[in-house]
């Protein structure tokens, strides 16, 4: 348990599966008074599901919120935070999740539809998201407080065949959660990257456009991180006494090459 983290809100993109859902519940499981979670994602209903395993593993004294936001549409992200009610406003930590990988294609069969929801969503909707929650974190005293947290990959560094894009989109985030990070030094905002290796989500089967069988061959062979394993840590970051920053984090599966 944490009491750094109680009474904090945090909102979490890409709430729905994986490493986001994970991240929701361990939140839960470490400060479970007086805590707000901001669950969003696009599919609503299962941003409830995951709300009731909530309230169901640690009760009420954590309060969730499910919000549907498409974090590619500039409209909805910049509405985000007027269009919560009131008393959701003063967030604490903003935990920049969603994302996807659409395809395996070499640079000239790449989709130009595949293309763009890559950019949109992982790099210009993590963008508008922290512009929009950044006034919040930059009117608190002393020049601003809060927390951003950003999920890159391992591909943002390690560059694969037939991926370039996704690889684009995650090296893109690690230029910009750099430059933040130091446009923001003279405030308490901490500018924090955690950057995935392979976790077995729904992920995979986003990039084979729901070919299952596609998505389950990609972990033959290896194991996986679970998301667990990555929630725990984006918890431990934002859990740190506020002079402690865990800038850059690289987290991968031990037999990974
Ligand atoms: P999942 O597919 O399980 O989760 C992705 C989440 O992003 C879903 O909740 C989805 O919700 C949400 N999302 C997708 N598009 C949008 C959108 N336009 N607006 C709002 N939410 C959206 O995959 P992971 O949990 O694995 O992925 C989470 C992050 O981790 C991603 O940024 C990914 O790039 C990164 N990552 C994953 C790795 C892996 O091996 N799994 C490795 C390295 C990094 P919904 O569909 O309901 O909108």
């Amino acid at each position: 348990m944490s009491k750094r983290l109680e009474g904090k809100t945090i909102v979490i993109t890409g709430a729905s599966s994986g490493i986001g859902k994970s991240t929701a519940l361990e939140f839960a499981r470490t400060a479970p008074k007086d805590l707000r979670l901001i669950l969003t994602a696009r599919r609503i209903d299962t941003l409830k599901q995951v709300a009731e395993e909530i309230k169901k593993e640690v009760g009420d004294g954590v309060r969730v919120l499910p919000f549907k936001l498409d974090v590619s549409s500039p409209d909805e992200v910049r509405s985000f935070v007027s269009n919560l009610p009131e008393e959701w406003r003063d967030i604490d930590v903003l935990v920049n999740n969603a994302g996807l990988v659409k395809g395996v294609a070499k640079a000239p069969e790449i989709a130009e539809a595949d293309m763009k929801v890559m950019f949109d969503t992982n790099v210009t909707g993590l963008i508008n998201m922290t512009q929009a929650v950044l006034p919040v974190f930059l009117k608190r005293a002393n020049g601003g407080a809060g927390d951003i947290i950003n999920i890159g990959s391992i591909a943002g560094r390690e560059p694969y065949v037939g991926g370039s894009i996704y690889c684009a989109t995650k090296a893109a985030i690690k230029s910009f959660t750099e430059s933040l990070r130091r446009e923001l030094i003279a405030t308490k905002i901490r500018v924090i990257e955690i950057d995935p290796g392979q976790v077995e989500t729904e992920f995979s089967v986003v990039r084979f456009y729901g070919d299952k069988s596609k998505a389950d061959a990609v972990y033959a062979g290896c194991e996986p991180l679970t998301p667990d394993d990555i929630a725990e840590i984006i918890v431990f970051a934002a859990g740190r006494r506020e002079n402690v920053v865990i800038a850059d984090t690289l987290v991968f599966p031990n037999h990974q090459a």
